[in-house]
């Protein structure tokens, strides 16, 4: 099993159609990149096997030959995110054991000032010439164990680890892609907003497996205008979008664009207010997926007709939920002396299925932490409700207790966010001599404290209300746009 494959079968079926576009602009069709790929293998063959190749770029149409071209030579691919520092970007080059890095011109000039990793430009004159190389042999018998991408984690909880996904791993993900988000055929597209080093790479498999055009957007980077204006210019438009690239989406005040068809939100939670504020904006265009590396976009997912419900709208508790388990991974939440959570009971999401990696890349004592007893836990804390949608709660390490009484700062954040005056909100526990930890919100918006502590009393518990509000311009994120909840509360101090 190759995923290499996926390619062949589409060159095979629609060869001289065009397959990697640069905003409106046709780059190669599927006969061309297919050639290209194979052309660039036979130069990585030499690398050894299983050679690690690296990818540190903003979003470029090369990238799409790469990740072929690198399960072409039976290697394994190490994308990179174009927004780490230089420094981060060499930990994981060195954790990885790069042999080769390609890199964008500007992230090359950067990199090659803090790293001995050999660098290629894309699209530069080295790189051209492996363009031109001798045809490589497309691959026939690779194990499905083998590995196929190294996906480093976004480390919000500390130094980035390398997941090992094979080419089983991500067959299973593009099937269950297939399944139960998106029928995708060669008159679509897949629009790269995201980082393709990450979630919008990861769907690169199953819509080229189908045949839908991959568009690179001219900038590189997620400008919701242009991303907007492509999904007018193409056909059958889908996007993997972060939730707050969706609220930008939200922003420009546009609706729908004539060609859009899905968008998949997901890697971070989507607040109920700001889901209502986007399908209002964008129609019944939304699908949610729950993933993480370790079990690349496929834990559990809510799908288009799912937000409707039967009334148009579904209620805010299936909104506010990640859904069900996808197809073919089996999911679980376990209560803290390791039984199966009852109905409604929070405790730790855990999954199994063919889409769970192999463990972290060259560390064995992470790996047996996360994989045990045949599950993946994902140190996410949720609970089933009777129909088995899962809510999230926070990450373990997030939950406030405060008097002996958790408090899933979530919660209070969805609610802070329905008042019109709250532009963002984030919630964190705040050390306390007689409490333990006390609840603190950091605001983004105008609203005072006393109308806050109002609203909020009339909605939860009042012992779940921040004995503080602190006032921010925006909330600090990571390169994903995840909330960095220890910068939060490294300002506490
Ligand atoms: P990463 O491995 O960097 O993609 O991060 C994965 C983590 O993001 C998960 O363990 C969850 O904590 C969070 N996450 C992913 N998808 C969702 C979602 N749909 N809603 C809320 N949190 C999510």
């Amino acid at each position: 099993m190759n995923l290499f494959s996926l390619l062949d079968q589409t060159t095979a079926r629609h060869g001289d159609r065009g397959a990697v576009y640069l905003g409106e602009h046709q780059v190669h069709t599927w006969a061309e990149l297919r050639e290209r790929a194979l052309r660039i293998a036979s130069t990585l063959r030499g690398l050894g096997p299983a050679a690690r190749i690296a990818v540190a770029s903003e979003n470029r149409p090369e990238i799409v030959e790469v990740m072929f071209a690198t399960w072409a030579a039976e290697a394994v691919l190490v994308p990179i995110n174009a927004k780490l520092h230089p420094r981060e970007m060499e930990q994981i080059l060195a954790d990885a054991g790069a042999a080769v890095v390609f890199a964008s011109p500007t992230i090359g000039a950067a990199l090659a000032r803090v790293s001995t990793v050999p660098i290629e430009t894309l699209g530069g004159p080295e790189y051209r010439s492996r363009c031109s190389a001798t045809t490589a042999v497309a691959p026939r018998h690779t194990d499905p164990a083998a590995l196929a991408w190294l996906f480093y984690t976004s480390g919000t909880t500390g130094r980035s680890k390398g997941a090992m996904l094979s080419h089983r791993n991500l067959m299973a993900m593009t099937v269950a892609h297939l399944a139960d988000f998106d029928s995708p055929d060669e008159n679509c597209s897949l629009v790269h907003g995201a980082p393709m080093s990450h979630g919008s790479g990861l769907y690169v498999p199953p819509y080229v497996a189908r045949g839908a055009r991959q568009v690179v957007p001219a900038s590189g980077v997620f400008d919701p205008a242009e991303f907007l204006d492509l999904c007018t210019a193409h056909p059958g438009c889908s996007a993997f979008l972060a939730p707050t690239m969706v609220a930008r989406l939200v922003q420009t005040g546009r609706g729908r664009p004539e060609n859009l068809r899905t968008i998949v939100y997901g890697g971070g939670p989507m607040y109920v207010e700001s889901l209502k504020k986007a399908m209002a904006a964008f129609g019944p265009v939304f699908v949610q997926l729950y993933g993480q590396g370790e079990a690349p976009m496929t834990i559990t997912g809510l799908r288009r007709r799912d937000h409707l419900g039967n009334e148009g709208l579904a209620p805010d508790s299936v909104l506010g939920s990640v859904g069900y388990a996808r197809s073919g991974v089996d999911v679980a939440v376990l209560a803290a002396d390791g039984r199966p959570a009852a109905v409604g009971e929070v405790g730790e999401v855990v999954c199994r299925g063919d889409v769970v990696m192999a463990g972290y890349w060259n560390d064995p004592k992470a790996t047996a932490a996360t994989l045990r007893d045949g599950w993946l836990h994902t140190g996410d804390m949720g609970a089933f409700d009777a129909a088995g949608h899962l809510t999230l709660r926070d990450r373990s390490k997030d939950v406030v207790i405060s008097g002996g009484s958790n408090i899933y700062p979530r919660e209070v954040e969805e609610v802070l966010l329905e008042h019109p005056g709250v532009v963002e909100a984030g919630v964190v526990g705040a050390p306390d001599p007689e409490w333990g930890e006390v609840v603190v919100a950091f605001i983004v918006g105008q609203a005072p404290p006393a109308e806050l502590d109002a609203h909020l009393l009339e909605r939860i518990a009042r012992f779940k209300r921040p004995k503080r509000y602190l006032y921010l311009d925006e909330l600090p994120k990571n390169s994903y746009g995840k909330v960095l909840k220890r910068e939060l509360r490294a300002r506490l101090n």
